[in-house]
């Protein structure tokens, strides 16, 4: 690990799997201000949703080379509440493949003490990383949240993610 200062150099992931709403560019569609070997054509006045959006691997160091988004095909945004890991739509489930699966795993453990959830996006389906397994919720509509409940099953007790309505209000 070194403390060297991440660049983000040949990638321009997030241009690309990022919804803008200011800019009504859609997620999974290059941004039309992107243009290849030039980047952000409108940098200086790029809008909010790009300025504040937090590049996981560009602020961890404890994230890999193979965690850079050029290569893993994923940008990991870092939520307060949330790590969504955005998936290129032109590579298949990359996030199932190692090292990237377990340390999700390992990230949605140390989450959950957290109430952090970790979230895959992939061709716009919702997938929960929970510490056991992963729960698809399929499409979200814009506005609804994910929240985390605690039910019982025969197993015995168990988290639960579920979509809540805009302005559904309750657990979380
Ligand atoms: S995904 Fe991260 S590393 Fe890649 S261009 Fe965006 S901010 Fe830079
Ligand atoms: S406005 Fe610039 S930084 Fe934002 S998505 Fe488009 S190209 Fe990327």
């Amino acid at each position: 690990m070194t403390n060297e200062v991440r660049q983000c150099g040949d990638c321009s992931l997030c241009c690309k799997v990022l919804g803008i709403p200011e800019l009504d560019k859609p997620k999974d569609a290059w941004c039309p201000n992107f243009s290849a070997g030039a980047g952000c054509r409108i940098y200086q006045d790029r809008p909010p949703s790009c300025r504040e959006f937090a590049c996981r691997w560009l602020t961890d160091p404890m994230m890999g080379p193979e965690w850079k988004p050029s290569v893993c095909k994923m940008v990991l945004d870092a939520k307060p509440r949330m790590l969504v890991v955005h998936v290129d739509p032109a590579v298949s489930r990359p996030w199932r493949a190692e090292p990237y699966y377990s340390v999700l795993k390992r990230l949605s453990a140390q989450g959950m003490a957290r109430s952090i959830i970790v979230l895959v996006i992939e061709k716009r389906r919702n997938i929960v990383i929970l510490p056991d397994r992963e729960v698809d919720l399929g499409l979200v509509a814009a506005g609804a949240r994910i929240a985390m409940e605690r039910v019982m099953t025969p197993q015995g007790p168990q988290w639960q993610p579920r979509v809540m309505a805009a302005g559904e209000t309750g657990s979380s």
